[in-house]
């Protein structure tokens, strides 16, 4: 038994449309998944989250609930989706990219890093065993390997060097995570005895349910592609982790300063290289753009920050292009953030009322705007997973850019 189904229904081109099943809710890709950095998607509540938006996966980060509240804080209260109530799949990261973002403030060693806490300045170590025993902690669905991030524009023997110890880590990781696996120490663990009510996805067809026969109960592990703009280290790091065997393969290392054309480039050559019963992870990436041409090269997952970030500072995504409700051209304006947006956002509120609330300082402004671009990020994947399934993508893909006119 293994610990998710995923499965391809369509494709067209490199594009593919696909159900992934995880002990906890059904997600169809390719998917969006929404950040909930400490626990919360900043702005947004769960039961927006579910009643309205249906997002079935979204995001927790390990560094965040690591510093604070501390996973043993999060086991003792039976894991992360016991103290936060989320009940449909959680996808941790492991740590490394935050840490690795954290560049003066660390020492990296082959046994892994320490750090200063941002928080109180305290003397922090993660490592691959560590990253797993959090992870394991917080009981999330999907756990990420311990990976080293260098920089977008990191030299090639850097890079080698990097993307070997990152095979190393996830080696490591792995034997960690089989072994807290074995010990019980996953918090998130389902006895498949369940109930079709207890995904919550009650309105789901029953052939969409899991399979309690093929589904473990158990955590799945992803590895992580790294390799920076370099296609032949892209390539020998995707054999080294293809070696070691996961569940779903990531893409790291990608939107963290480089060029746009050397992203594409890199999803191009090496997305069709990856596993084709898998998915394909696309992580921290990006805008709607972005989107969807990690979805045309063959991705299915991506989780970004950015609908959320956006949001708080004014920043919205429309169907027309990205627009800032700060600027005074939107003082008189009654229209919806987005005409052709059906979230409920765009059915009440004009953009003179949430350009009055920015303005204002007031935080509705920030909860408003980032739940419209939560609906926009989760509409277009279904719009885009239609396109596959009716042999449409690229029609799709050349009429929503043809639209875009960013502010
Ligand atoms: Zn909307």
């Amino acid at each position: 038994m293994r610990p998710i189904d995923w499965r391809i229904i369509a494709t067209d081109g490199e594009t593919r449309a696909g159900i992934l099943k995880t002990r906890r809710s059904v997600v169809e890709t390719p998917v969006f998944m929404p950040v909930g950095t400490q626990g919360t998607v900043k702005g947004v509540r769960f039961e927006w989250l579910e009643d309205e938006l249906d997002a079935r996966i979204i995001l927790g980060n390990t560094y965040h609930l690591f510093l604070r509240p501390g996973h043993e804080v999060i086991r003792e209260l039976g894991g992360l989706h016991r103290f936060s109530t989320w009940n449909r799949a959680l996808l941790t990261d492991s740590g490394g990219f935050q840490v690795f973002s954290l560049t003066d403030l660390r020492k990296l060693t082959e046994e892994g890093v320490e750090f200063r806490s941002h928080i109180d300045g305290s003397r922090r170590f993660l490592s691959p065993e560590v990253s797993m025993d959090i992870q394991a902690a917080l009981g999330s669905e999907i756990v990420m390997v311990f990976d080293d991030c260098p920089p977008g524009d990191a030299g090639f023997e850097k890079t080698l060097k990097s993307l070997e110890m990152t095979a190393r880590w996830a080696r490591r990781s792995k034997d960690k995570f089989n072994e807290l696996q074995r010990d019980g120490a996953d918090s998130g663990h389902v006895n498949l005895g369940f109930g079709i009510d207890d995904f919550g996805l009650e309105e789901n067809p029953k052939s969409e349910i899991p399979d309690p026969t093929r589904i473990s109960g158990k955590q799945a592990l992803f590895g992580i592609v790294q390799g920076a703009g370099h296609l032949e280290l892209r390539r020998h790091s995707l054999e080294l982790t293809q070696e070691i065997g996961f569940d779903g393969y990531a893409i790291g290392g990608l939107s963290v300063g480089e060029e746009k054309s050397v992203m594409y480039e890199v999803l191009e050559y090496l997305a069709p290289r990856m596993p084709h019963d898998a998915p394909r992870y696309l992580m921290g990436v990006g805008t709607p753009e972005d989107l969807i041409e990690g979805v045309r090269r063959g991705v299915d997952m991506f989780d970004c920050v950015m609908p959320t970030r956006n949001g708080r500072t004014g920043g919205a995504f429309t169907s027309r292009g990205k627009i800032n409700i700060r600027n005074a051209r939107y003082a008189l304006d009654p229209d919806p953030l987005d005409e052709d947006c059906p979230c409920s956002v765009c059915r009440r509120y004009s953009r003179a009322y949430l350009r009055h609330l920015y303005q204002s300082g007031e935080m509705l402004a920030a909860t408003l705007i980032s739940h419209h671009n939560l609906a926009f990020y989760l509409n277009l994947m279904k719009r885009i997973r239609t396109a596959i399934v009716d042999g449409e993508f690229e029609a799709f893909r050349t009429g929503f850019l043809a639209q875009l006119d960013n502010e």
